[in-house]
């Protein structure tokens, strides 16, 4: 199953990345593989997928200790407690879900202490929501225009989740704003940062995502099937 529902999502990302005349190969499909075990990651990395999304530290840990991401990289793209930080910096490829201020100076003392950089992104609360973390879209150049103060962090794009949406089309006035916001700050030609990666796209609206200038989606329901979040 989870091989057969990659090959369609690839299909559509075709489809979706032709019909906005753009390179397929610019946009990853990022496995978000919260609440599926090490076997149907590793099911869904032998079905090709490069690049997998976890969302809980918990999950990510033990995940890790089996080895299940072998083969793809990792990425952390839940809401992160400054008291985890030491879990996950070093331990991923790249920290999506950077959405406050003293999460960014936790992760930099960390990634100071262990030596590394830690790539990252900046979320984006885009819709507004009370629900939902992240900084507000007029915070964020002044986020990257202090990015020279965390040297142990290096900046490479945004990711946002907006509002559920009920109809195709719903999401694409904040994927533009996103897009426009990366554009801006590149301009800006910001020390060290690069706005290369646009996390944004979901099962429900990533083909909006991809017309709207999305370099990666994070899709979990599409993959793997609903998740139960009963059984916990
Ligand atoms: C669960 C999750 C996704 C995937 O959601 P689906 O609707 O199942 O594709 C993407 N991003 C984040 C941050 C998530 O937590």
């Amino acid at each position: 199953m989870i091989a057969e529902n990659i090959a369609v999502i690839r299909a559509r990302m075709e489809l979706a990345a032709k019909k906005a005349g753009r390179d397929p190969k610019e946009i990853v499909l990022c496995a978000a593989t919260k609440m599926n075990d090490a076997d149907r990651v590793r099911a869904a990395i032998a079905a090709g997928i490069t690049c997998c999304g976890e969302n809980r530290v918990q999950e990510l840990t033990a995940k890790l200790a089996l080895h299940s991401y072998d083969g793809a990289s990792v990425h952390f793209i839940g809401h992160l407690q400054t008291n985890k930080v030491r879990q996950v910096v070093g331990k991923v490829d790249l920290i999506q879900s950077v959405d406050r201020m003293e999460l960014l100076a936790c992760i930099e003392r960390e990634a100071a202490k262990q030596g590394i950089v830690q790539d990252i992104l900046l979320e984006i609360n885009i819709g507004a929501e009370e629900s939902k973390s992240g900084f507000a879209p007029e915070e964020i150049d002044a986020v990257a225009a202090s990015i020279a103060q965390f040297p142990h962090c290096r900046l490479r794009g945004l990711m946002a989740i907006p509002p559920v949406s009920e109809k195709s089309g719903d999401n694409c006035r904040f994927f533009t704003e996103i897009r426009r916001i990366a554009v801006d700050i590149t301009a800006k030609k910001y020390h060290n940062i690069s706005m290369d990666i646009l996390s944004m796209g979901m099962t429900d609206d990533f083909e909006d995502a991809i017309a709207c200038g999305s370099t990666m989606i994070r899709v979990g329901t599409a993959i793997f099937g609903a998740r139960d979040y009963g059984k916990k």
